[in-house]
């Protein structure tokens, strides 16, 4: 098998599938639009497939790579193409406000290594106010669950706690053949833009995550068992919720209005 990676052997351990299609990554820069002067940070550069395209664009810009060979390498892939910040750290509990002074926004892309989506969406959620909005190729999956509707199989804890946040826009879909190694999944490109003015009012965010937590870690039970420890049938009567229902019918909004009304006896 020839792989082209100048060199480079892929590490399995930090998610390393790079993107070669020359089409695809012409495709996810288009679709993220950089615009000279906004700030971007880039997660995971790896070889620079994206960082390129995105360089083209903007003058300066930044990326977070865990891998040190690779961040060692990327001042000289880029030397003399504007100016690029290397952060060699880990994205998952990388500080990403740092990178942008108040007022200012911050916009997120990358090709993100799929065993460690999950959680690093929700380390970027914390900073959900300021970012302007994030692209990322994931695991199809993972993206089908982050755009799911109610009542639907994809729909789960990661879909409501995202939507709370963020508009989410499934914006491309892309074979294993674009990577190099190709991944054994199929991926897709996915659109996170935080809500500036938020569709719903929580009291209580925390109580918010336990409360969807909850009401899916076992979907096939009814609200009423789910939540016993959380919630009274009255709790369910006062906001007009079935507590008969399961957890995976109920909207962003009710699980927000339900999480209100829990939220009166923690007071
Ligand atoms: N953007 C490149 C590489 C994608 S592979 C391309 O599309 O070709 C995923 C990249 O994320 C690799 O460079 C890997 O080293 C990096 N990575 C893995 N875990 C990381 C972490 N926790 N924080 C930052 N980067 C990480």
């Amino acid at each position: 098998m020839s792989l082209d990676l100048q060199g480079h052997t892929a590490r399995k351990r930090f998610g390393q599938n790079f993107l070669h299609d020359e089409n695809i990554i012409r495709r996810i820069v288009q679709c993220f639009a950089p615009v000279p002067g906004q700030h971007v940070v880039e997660i995971g550069p790896g070889l620079g497939a994206l960082t390129r395209h995105l360089l083209s664009f903007l003058s300066e810009m930044h990326v977070v790579e865990l891998d040190r060979d690779l961040a060692a390498r990327l001042p000289h892939t880029f030397a003399g193409q504007g100016t690029l910040h290397i952060h060699q750290a880990d994205a998952l509990d990388f500080d990403f406000s740092t990178l942008v002074k108040d007022g200012e926004k911050l916009r997120i892309i990358g090709n993100l290594p799929y065993n460690i989506s999950t959680p690093l969406i929700f380390h970027l959620l914390t900073f959900a106010g300021r970012v302007e909005d994030m692209c990322f190729m994931l695991q199809k999956e993972v993206v089908d669950r982050l755009a799911a509707e109610p009542g639907t199989a994809d729909y789960g804890r990661l879909g409501v706690m995202v939507q709370y946040r963020c508009r989410v826009d499934w914006l491309l879909a892309v074979p294993p053949g674009a990577f190099n190694p190709p991944p054994k999944v199929q991926s897709a490109v996915v659109k996170l833009t935080p809500h500036t003015v938020s569709p719903y009012t929580c009291d209580n965010e925390p109580l918010l995550g336990q409360v969807v937590a909850a009401a899916f870690n076992q979907r096939r039970k009814t609200l009423r068992n789910a939540l016993k420890s959380l919630a009274a049938d009255e709790d369910f009567a006062a906001v007009g919720i079935d507590p008969g229902l399961r957890g995976e019918v109920l909207s962003v909004e009710q699980f927000v209005r339900l999480t209100n009304q829990l939220n009166r006896h923690v007071q």
